[in-house]
């Protein structure tokens, strides 16, 4: 049985994960509190996302997948408004110390961290249901943040990556064994991969942005409230997710890909002389980017056909509490 205190020092203090000094991190896992210096000229960027077992995720869900997807939604919110990840702090609640799953989740987190250069900078670990929770932090330059509230008419709508493949795998974690040969359903839930590039890259570029982690409807739905607009879809330009190919008509794919979670990909709004810009910038850094509508006068989300007729889909996103 592993005690607190081990779990600290050998799991989450191990090199690659924790125990780093750099040149904004002066005092890491150890202490009272971490020390982070923030250069002239940045902000810092904070965000959270807690994860609770049965809620985001089933019993039994792969400890080094977890790991990946506790640190990785959080670092979508880092890439969502241009920043720069620093590292994160990360709250532990379990039942029990169980020296396998934590060093499987250890494992995960640590890969998240290394491959995003985001070190494990101090937490908290406690007893009680199985609940992960992780604050990002990361660096912006000052006043060039990408905020949700900047979007303007006549921007373009640019989403990347494709949709629908993390909700359609989110319906079967449940009978995730039966789907385990299908690789693609396990990782496109369980291991988002963060547009930190783009979202670094679109600073000076996009107007606004949102990574989409309820959904395309109810994520840009934010940035029209937050920003006061409208915006048009092109329901044909949505990219749609390989796995929405098997057995699904392209309706029903179509009503995954626009309401469905969990994908963070990033969308982004570009006034239409940046968009060339744009566009080479992720054509350099390998991230496919497609224009799917425009900012408007207007007030909310409309979705249009290719024959121009309008539909409404059902429900835009999750959301925890019903009204
Ligand atoms: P305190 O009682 O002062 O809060 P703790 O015993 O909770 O101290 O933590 C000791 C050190 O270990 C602190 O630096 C803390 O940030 C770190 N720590 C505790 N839990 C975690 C965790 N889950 N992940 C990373 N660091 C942790
Ligand atoms: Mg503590």
């Amino acid at each position: 049985m592993l005690s607190e205190f081990d779990i600290i020092r050998d799991l989450f203090n191990q090199p690659g994960l924790g125990a780093v000094a750099n040149e904004h991190v002066r005092e890491g896992i150890g202490d009272d509190c971490a020390l982070l210096s923030i250069p002239e000229g940045k902000e810092l960027a904070m965000s959270m996302d807690t994860l609770v077992e049965k809620i985001h995720f089933p019993e039994n869900a792969p400890a080094d997948l977890l790991g990946w997807r506790a640190l990785a939604v959080n670092l979508s919110d880092l890439a969502a408004m241009g920043a720069v990840p620093l590292g994160f702090t990360m709250s532990l609640a379990m039942l029990g110390a169980d020296k396998k799953w934590l060093e499987n989740f250890a494992a995960g987190l640590k890969s998240c961290a290394q491959t995003y250069d985001c070190p494990l900078l101090g937490g908290d670990t406690t007893r009680g249901p199985l609940a992960i929770t992780v604050q990002a932090h990361g660096l912006v330059e000052s006043g060039k943040a990408l905020l949700r509230s900047n979007a303007q008419v006549g921007d373009r709508i640019y989403v990347s990556g494709s949709l629908g493949n993390a909700a359609l795998a989110a319906r079967h974690l449940a009978d995730l064994d039966k789907w385990k040969s299908e690789s693609i359903f396990e990782s496109s839930f369980y291991k988002p991969v963060p547009r930190l590039g783009l979202g670094s890259g679109a600073i000076d570029i996009a107007n606004a942005a949102i990574d989409i982690s309820d959904g395309l409807l109810a994520d840009l739905g934010h940035i029209c409230r937050a920003s006061g607009i409208g915006a048009e879809i092109q329901l044909e330009k949505i990219p749609l997710g390989k796995s929405l190919d098997v057995g699904l008509d392209r309706s029903q794919a179509l009503a995954i890909a626009v309401t469905g979670g969990d994908d963070y990909e990033l969308v982004l709004t570009v006034p239409e002389g940046k968009a060339a810009s744009l566009e080479s910038m992720a054509k350099d850094i390998n991230i496919p980017l497609v224009c799917i509508g425009e900012i408007t006068r207007g007030k909310g989300v409309s979705c249009y056909d290719a024959n121009g007729a309008a539909l409404t889909f059902q429900t835009a996103g999750y959301q925890h509490f019903d009204a």
